[in-house]
């Protein structure tokens, strides 16, 4: 994602996909202990939050993609793979 370092929403952008990006990978430990645990139960509720989260990132990036898009369009563009 291509943000800009002086836009506040930006920011907030950026560190709310970090956040949901640092519990993706803290549940996915999790997960792991949980299965070499042979702990069904917890196992199951750790996938129903990495869902969760994998649709908070979803919905993030594309929060972040309209808002280049919106706000920064050649900083969108340059981060655009067919540019
Ligand atoms: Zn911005």
């Amino acid at each position: 994602m291509n943000f800009a370092n002086n836009c506040d929403e930006c920011k907030r952008l950026s560190a709310s996909y970090e956040a949901a990006t640092m519990d993706w990978f803290r549940l996915q430990g999790q997960l792991r202990i949980a299965t070499l645990s042979n702990d069904p139960g917890a196992s199951d509720r750790m996938v129903a939050e990495l869902s969760g989260i994998a649709q908070r990132r979803e919905q993030l990036r594309q929060s972040a993609e309209a808002h280049l898009a919106a706000a920064h369009p050649r900083r969108a563009a340059a981060g655009s793979p067919l540019s």
